[in-house]
């Protein structure tokens, strides 16, 4: 028995002002054959990663490809993706004759001619193994669930964690899947609910939890394989985004219809309800402020990196200064060019420096004011779980009571070293405001004495209605009141 992986995944944000190339995919995952990590997985590598560990015990060879991985940012470059695909393709072809082919995606790729990646890279394979090779992928949550996707493969599994924490489990179960329906053990029988819902949904709230619960427990019995809660991706305008429900069972079509379509009809009924309450920036602030405690600390969603978002937005930080919040500290602020001129300028110095605001029109305007050089810090690294994030060369300013720190390499709040690397411990400050959505409640959580979440005008807007889509499918919610669900597959 004969299995191949590969790997290319990217979370697009088409809105995003930050091109993605091929370099953005060597500075994260760049792995061709023979170069792939044992300890842990890379991004989206989970089903490559698995097979070789089970190839032995489950008799099989695993035929190992290239995999591709870049943070979230905008849309790849044509010729680049082009570049990365036919590599894959090229291997997969080498690797005939094959019983299984295993995809770690992402599921919200997108490139300039290629509105759902995923499904051309399933396409151009399905035409190379033949219908009777076993197609798994494994895909994020936040994913564009596309029809033509889902046909192609024989076994789609997303994860069913946000934040990602099953990323090796549904990989488990990916292959488990696989192999058990190579060996004509199942025959997996799909059906797609599209929910027609654009929102957000974090599994740590309850009504989630309980949601994603039941659907883990209706597997392995009755005839289901598996089961599949799509949340979308919300900043891509592509023609396929929106919450949409798989199931997996087998052999059985009007099973996996009955099952999508209720458990889709749940989803929908919970619409408005899974996402916690954000504030505007204004009253997050005096919320803040009449808080008798310490540290609160305030999420900006709008501009998280980890949503390709730059992280240079001022909005928070303009009115932080204005009302001059003493013992306020803001980070992190995406800018290389402001960091060089903080070197130049030396620790201690003060002097006027124009910072933030500079990728696109949803940064701002940028900040220009006297500011003290507080701490300046080469290379540095901040952790979220076992991995180390680079943050690279940063910088900490001060304008009156407000701290802000500077970072080079672009990515998300997640640790506490992204300020205690420049002496400024957040456990004494009063305010601490981080650029996140979720993640950054794993290290920040502990510390919070209250937690506010704000909804910026950064790019990453939680209200859908002001995203400015020209492609997707219409109606959908929130975008419009009246939508029509049904079944898709
Ligand atoms: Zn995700």
């Amino acid at each position: 028995m004969r299995l191949f992986s590969a790997t290319i995944a990217t979370e697009t944000n088409t809105f995003s002002p930050l091109p993605t190339s091929l370099a953005a995919y060597q500075e994260s995952v760049f792995l061709r054959p023979g170069e792939h990590p044992t300890d842990a997985p890379r991004m989206c590598t989970a089903p490559l990663f698995v097979a070789r560990r089970r190839a032995a015990a489950d008799g099989f060879t695993l035929i190992e490809g290239s995999c591709f991985a870049a943070s979230p940012a905008g849309t790849t470059n044509r010729a680049d993706y082009e570049f990365m695909r036919d590599e894959i393709l090229a291997q997969l072809e080498a690797a005939l004759p094959l019983d299984g082919v295993l995809f770690g995606l992402h599921g919200a790729m997108v490139a300039h001619g290629y509105d759902d990646v995923e499904g051309d890279v399933l396409e151009r394979a399905r035409a190379i193994v033949g219908p009777n090779c076993v197609i798994g992928v494994e895909l994020d949550p936040h994913c564009h669930l596309t029809v033509k996707r889902v046909r192609l493969a024989d076994i789609t599994i997303l994860y069913k964690e946000f934040p990602h924490t099953d990323v090796v489990e549904r990989a488990e179960d990916l292959l488990t899947l696989v192999l058990r329906a190579i060996r004509k053990q199942i025959t997996p029988t799909t059906s797609l609910y599209d929910c027609r819902q654009i929102g957000s949904y974090p599994t740590t709230l309850p009504l989630m939890r309980a949601f994603v619960d039941k659907a883990a427990a209706m597997e392995g019995k009755d005839g289901v394989l598996s089961v599949s809660i799509g949340h979308c991706f919300p900043y891509a305008d592509v023609p396929e985004l929106g919450g949409r429900i798989l199931v997996i069972t087998d052999n059985d079509k009007r099973q996996a219809d009955r099952l999508a379509t209720e458990i889709g009809r749940e989803f929908i009924a919970m619409r408005g309800r899974t996402a916690p309450e954000y504030q505007t920036t204004e009253d997050g602030i005096n919320a803040a402020l009449a808080f008798n405690g310490s540290p609160v600390v305030m999420a900006d969603p709008a501009d998280n990196a980890g949503g390709g978002a730059p992280t240079d937005n001022t909005t928070i930080l303009r009115r932080l200064i204005a009302r001059n919040v003493d013992g306020s500290v803001l980070g992190p602020i995406w800018d290389p060019i402001a960091i060089r001129l903080c070197f130049d300028a030396g620790l201690g110095a003060e002097f006027p420096l124009r910072f933030g605001g500079k990728t696109g029109p949803a940064s701002g305007q940028p900040i220009d004011s006297m500011v003290t050089v507080a701490a300046l810090q080469r290379d540095c690294w901040q952790s979220f779980g076992p991995t180390q994030v680079p943050l690279g060369d940063c910088a900490a300013i001060r304008i009156g009571g407000v701290e802000v720190v500077l970072i080079s390499n672009r990515t998300q709040a997640l640790g506490l070293e992204l300020f205690q690397n420049l002496g400024i411990e957040p456990a004494e400050r009063k305010l601490v405001v981080v650029k996140s959505t979720n993640h950054f409640m794993a290290a920040f959580g502990p510390i919070a004495q209250k937690v506010i979440y704000v909804d910026s005008d950064g790019p990453l807007s939680r209200d859908y209605r002001t995203i400015p889509y020209a492609k997707i499918g219409r109606p959908i919610w929130p975008l419009d009141a009246q939508t029509a669900p049904g079944l898709i597959v």
